[in-house]
């Protein structure tokens, strides 16, 4: 099973994706997670994504493009994989359908988390992150409203989306995934 956890930045992702990968035995992978640790060791990669992260700003499709794809080409992913955060772009939408095409399988199922913009910003600032700030705030949600927005037009046509309601607390919002899984 393929699924991709999907939101704008502060909706709860990383800690639904979390639950999900522990409780259902699904190997996860948060793209922001690998570049900040890529960041923190100051490996080529990190050193390249720095700028971005930072910034708020997207990190070029080809350089996360390139993370998925050596991920997913694993033995442990083999069975399945949670995507968070991953993709943000429609062209990494699109590399991501010909990895997984060339492997013999597709995305099961989007599950968009949406969450009230005041909630959003309210979430983040209590996150505490180096790339919580109120002005990296603002650019990444902007860049979430042009680049990754758009997404969701794209998993829709293709069937592929379900979205929940992510107003409410951690296990109430698991809970509405767990029943869309169930579903699929
Ligand atoms: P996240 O932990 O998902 O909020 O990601 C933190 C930061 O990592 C983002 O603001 C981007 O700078 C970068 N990033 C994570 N995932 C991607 C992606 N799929 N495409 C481009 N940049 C990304």
């Amino acid at each position: 099973m393929i699924l991709v956890v999907f939101g704008a930045p502060g909706v709860g992702k990383g800690t639904q994706a979390e639950l999900l990968s522990k409780r259902r035995a699904i190997p996860h992978l948060s793209t922001g997670a690998a570049l900040r640790q890529a960041i923190a060791e100051k490996t080529g990669l990190g050193i390249t994504a720095k700028e971005f992260v930072e910034a708020g700003r997207l990190v070029p499709d080809e350089i996360v493009t390139g993370i998925v794809k050596e991920t997913l080409e694993h033995d442990e992913y083999k069975s399945g994989c949670i995507l968070d955060g991953f993709p943000r772009t429609k062209a990494q939408a699109e590399a991501l359908d010909a990895i997984l095409q060339a492997q013999g399988r597709a995305v099961s199922c989007v599950i968009n988390v949406d969450v009230k913009s005041d909630e959003i910003v309210r979430r983040m600032l209590n996150r505490g992150r180096q790339d919580d700030t109120e002005e990296i705030i603002r650019e990444r949600l902007a860049v979430y409203e042009n680049s990754t927005f758009p997404l969701l037009e794209y998993y829709k046509q293709r069937g592929k989306l379900c979205t929940v309601d992510g107003n409410s607390d951690v296990e109430e919002v698991y809970g509405k995934i767990e029943k869309v899984i169930n579903n699929l």
